[in-house]
């Protein structure tokens, strides 16, 4: 026969039938309860039934299991016999509470009972207990209203419903002409409760039971009721809580801290909860119980007065909370009751906390000996370093502006961080005021490569279209800008300087808040605080050793770096991009965008003659103009990186989206060219592609006009060649977008390695290269072997991967994908979480088939999921070499990269492939 479960665990006298690890079976609260008995601390006696008689009692049409009623009889007994006092006793009566317990904290969802045990004849003996019958029968009021609330369902369901308690104890108090409850008398209490239990039977026709045994199964009911309940429910769903899990239900002895002066109630944190400081946080109050400090009708005092007013006592609940971090080896949170002198625990659970209290103290538990630096960097989410890189909005000012109705609209939260400023409608006013000395948020209905400038001078960035990969998106994170993109509600009149959202006018020049971790989108200016890890590393204004918060960062990174296998690179355009991604640990560039450096001074004007010219003639002559340009580009990211990898991506984007579109500019380009206004205008309207991103970009410009890749190829060797000359190594890799067939690649490489050649001719020196790929369209995946006989390298794209896979514009879905992520047809936005289930897929085939053809070959991603931890995790697990992100999340992979590891300790599903084709053609110099 099958041994019957044991569904009642005692705990109390020294010692308990549960421990912690039994969350599951006991709750989070019954599994805690039973470990602070085993530790010695003091805890009311009880019994926890456990989760499984929850799912048994919804199994079977809300029947219990047959062995239940004896287990919970001599957990009682054993309750009574280590209280010396026996349930149901006249003169020496045991009261208890009945409370909730899940797996997961379900805060105030589920019910209570509270002084279970009360009766008539009970109610005598605590008097004589406790001389003090006023609290008695208040007790006992307070009991016959949440039992008939709770138990019988008296409890008012509709909001304009009154309660049938407080009407009663409305009518006495105005009949005795006084306004709080604490005027009325034992006496008048003691009305109340023959009035109260008038009511039940009114209401239910049957009497209040005066039986403590049957309160007892009554009040157990009432609490696996509540499991079903719609706000129990809600919350599951809200927080992915199955209701297989069912809750526990916990009897314990009950304690008062409202019996006197020498009584008491408090909650408290074994460090701050928002700032890790390690010391004792936490409220408390005098003669009273646990919910008022909760209802904020007293205020609490700060625990530290505990010490000036009881320090026995203080001494106590300090040393109590040692005990417990060293034994949990975690920050707790505790509620305690003092009854007449006497300390008990009644609650204890880890403790939530602040991103920023987080990372301190599990940075602080491995100096405290409590934890391995392995464990603590299992504890700090990755996207927690956030609050630690970025500026940071006062918590209180951003609160109250939202309270005040402040909250505008919410966006995509594209680069996080918080930034306040003035509105600014166009890129050209966003540098004029700041050089003026604004403060300004860059408003776009969507950005472009021309804007860049006007970013860079902004403090966060705004849009209304546009999804995570968008342009705004992506290249305020590589700045380390503030961004929230895709407000879809957001209407904007560039013409009148001004925006509507929700009905509210903002004008060109009015004050706007971004928090680009949430995305919200606030009016009015809000206080923000700088980073201290920026100032340290990248503006370099403060020193290491005064800046604690840097500290801890540091170690943190120091740590990350032993355990993981991932090298981290950055995708940067810029020295100073470069310069900031090293500071932050940076192993090399996985992606330079040379289409984003045409934007730069002197630039564009060749380009545009570039794009419009005629005849290939003008086409070598505006190419000879852009050369030296971008020559002193690429060496100033050369030096920057001194001798770490460099991927340089040959010109990208649709040619169009360097040509003017306003009139006046593309008259005086007509001007510079010597040609006519119409001309340039016809040729700008040529350009003009339906859908550009699946237009005429990538590899297709350079195959069409393989003079730009001629030229940028020169432009990369004669930098590399000048930098080695200097001193100063270094290691370009050419890399090849949007190739979906070899003989694309072949065609580009073809072109790169003659330029190679040729330069290291001309200039007397040799230096190392790759030649290499994006993979980021599908059938540049799927024939990824075909491809690697060529590619030395494959650097994912997977923005551009996400869109060709899943046929999802990048920049057009915001719209839609919110609300498709809301209807979980994806989890996660795929542009910011990788899609594993499809796109995972293909990279996994393309690792595949790319190490058997070559097994050297190097691997890498540059699309933005390389700075998203789960992404970075899957990246570990398919075996790439490294991933790249924008220089602001290079720490945040370095993190993400050490927990794929420790978590995934059995490492890489596939290891690189040993075996060595010799078919493969291994053009070129490694
Ligand atoms: C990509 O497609 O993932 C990528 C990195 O290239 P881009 O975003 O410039 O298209
Ligand atoms: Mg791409």
């Amino acid at each position: 026969m099958a041994k019957v479960p044991k569904y009642v665990y005692f705990f109390g006298s020294g010692k308990a039938e549960g421990k912690a690890e039994m969350k599951n079976l006991l709750g989070g609260k019954g599994a805690n309860l039973a470990e602070m008995v085993n530790i010695g601390l003091p805890v009311p006696p009880g019994f926890t039934i456990t989760t499984e008689v929850c799912s048994a009692y919804y199994q079977n049409k809300q029947k219990y299991p047959k062995s239940l009623e004896k287990e919970v009889r001599t957990a009682l007994t054993k309750v009574e016999k280590a209280m010396g006092a026996k349930f149901g006793d006249a003169k020496n009566p045991l009261l208890v509470s009945i409370r909730s317990g899940a797996r997961a904290s379900m805060p105030g969802m589920m019910d209570t009972i509270l002084n279970l045990g009360l009766n008539d004849k009970t109610v005598a003996g605590l008097v004589a207990k406790t001389k003090n019958e006023r609290f008695v029968y208040d007790s006992y009021r307070r009991f016959v209203q949440m039992y008939g609330d709770v138990v019988l369902g008296l409890k008012p369901v509709n909001k304009d419903d009154i309660d049938p308690f407080e009407e009663i104890i409305e009518a006495k108090k105005h009949a005795k002409g006084v306004k709080l409850d604490t005027e009325l008398t034992a006496e008048d209490l003691k009305e109340l409760v023959v009035k109260f239990k008038a009511a039940i039977k009114e209401k239910t026709g049957h009497d209040f039971p005066e039986d403590p045994l049957v309160q007892m199964w009554g009040a157990i009911g009432a609490v696996f009721s509540s499991w079903m309940n719609d706000r129990a429910i809600a919350y599951r769903k809200m927080y992915d809580i199955p209701e297989s899990w069912g809750t526990a239900v916990n009897v314990q002895t009950m304690v008062f801290g409202n019996m006197g002066e020498d009584s008491g109630t408090g909650v408290a944190f074994t460090r701050d909860a928002a700032t890790g400081e390690n010391y004792f946080y936490g409220e408390y109050l005098m003669n009273a119980q646990g919910e008022d400090v909760v209802a904020g009708t007293r205020t609490p005092l700060p625990i530290s007065k505990l010490k000036e007013q009881d320090a026995k006592l203080y001494g106590q609940l300090d040393k109590i909370r040692k005990t417990l971090e060293k034994h949990y080896r975690d920050m707790m949170d505790v509620e305690f009751t003092i009854q007449q002198g006497k300390l008990f625990m009644l609650q204890c659970r880890v403790g939530k906390r602040t991103a920023f209290a987080a990372i301190k103290i599990a940075v602080d538990m491995v100096g405290d000996k409590f934890i391995s630096e392995k464990e603590a960097l299992t504890r700090i989410e990755p996207d927690q370093l956030n609050q630690l890189l970025r500026p940071i909005f006062d918590v209180k000012e951003k609160d109250a502006a939202v309270k005040s109705g402040r909250l505008l609209t919410k966006g995509l939260n594209a680069g996080p961080g918080a930034a306040t400023g003035r509105i600014v409608f166009n890129a050209v006013d966003a540098e004029a005021w700041k050089n003026r000395g604004e403060k300004v948020i860059l408003t776009r209905i969507e950005t472009s490569p021309e804007d860049i400038k006007g970013m860079d001078a902004s403090e966060g960035i705004l849009t209304a279209r546009g999804g995570m990969t968008s342009h705004a998106a992506l290249v305020a994170r590589q700045m380390g800008k503030v961004c929230v993109a895709g407000c879809d509600e957001l209407n904007i009149d560039y013409a009148k300087h001004m925006m509507t959202v929700k009905g509210k006018v903002l004008k060109e020049g009015d004050w706007m808040s971004l928090d680009g971790t949430t995305g919200q989108v606030i009016e009015g200016k809000i206080q923000t605080k700088p980073s201290e890890v920026l100032q340290v590393l990248v503006e370099k204004t403060l020193d290491a050793k005064d800046a604690p918060v840097y500290q801890t960062f540091a170690k943190v990174m120091q740590w990350a770096d032993k355990y993981r296998t991932l090298k981290i690179r950055t995708n940067a355009d810029q020295p100073d991009q470069a310069a900031n991604a090293i500071a932050f640990g940076a192993e090399g560039i996985g992606l330079c965008r040379t289409e984003h450096m045409f934007f730069g001074e002197g630039k564009i004007g060749p380009m545009r003659e570039m794009i419009l010219a005629d005849t290939l003639e003008q086409r070598k002559a505006a190419l000879a103009k852009l050369l030296p340009l971008q020559r002193a580009d690429f060496a100033g990211i050369f030096e920057a990186m001194h001798g770490k990898p460099v991927t340089i991506r040959t010109i990208d984007p649709p040619l169009h989206e360097f040509v003017p579109h306003e009139e006046k500019e593309q008259r005086a380009l007509a001007q510079a060219m010597r040609i006519s206004y119409e001309k340039v205008k016809e040729r700008v309207e040529g350009l003009h592609e339906f859908n550009p991103m699946l237009g005429f970009r990538g590899c297709r410009l350079g195959i069409i006009f393989p003079e730009i890749t001629e030229m940028q190829a020169r432009a990369i060797f004669e930098a590399a060649a000048d930098t080695q000359k200097k001193g100063i190594a270094v290691e370009p890799e050419v890399m090849i977008p949007l190739v979906g067939n070899v003989k694309e690649l072949v065609h580009q490489e073809k072109i790169v390695r003659k330029v190679a050649e040729d330069v290291m001719k001309e200039k007397g020196v040799k230096f190392k290269y790759l030649v290499g790929t994006m993979i980021e369209i599908p059938r540049g995946a799927i024939t990824a072997d075909e491809i690697a006989a060529v590619a030395e390298f494959f650097s994912f794209g997977t923005n551009d991967l996400t869109q060709t896979t899943l046929g999802v514009s990048r920049d057009d879905a915001a719209r839609f994908l919110i609300p498709y992520v809301e209807k979980e047809m994806y989890a996660k936005d795929p542009f910011e979480v990788l899609d594993r289930g499809g796109v995972g897929k293909l990279m996994k085939i393309a690792v595949e088939k790319g190490r058997a053809a070559r097994p050297g070959i190097k691997l890498g991603i540059c699309g933005e999921h390389g700075g998203e931890p789960s992404s970075i995790e899957f990246c570990h697990l398919i075996g790439l070499n490294y991933v790249s992100c924008s220089p602001f999340r290079v720490p945040i992979a370095r993190l993400a990269a050490a927990r794929a590891a420790l978590l995934n300790s059995a490492g890489p599903a596939k290891k690189p492939v040993k075996k060595v084709n010799n078919k493969v053609k291994t053009s070129g110099k490694k």
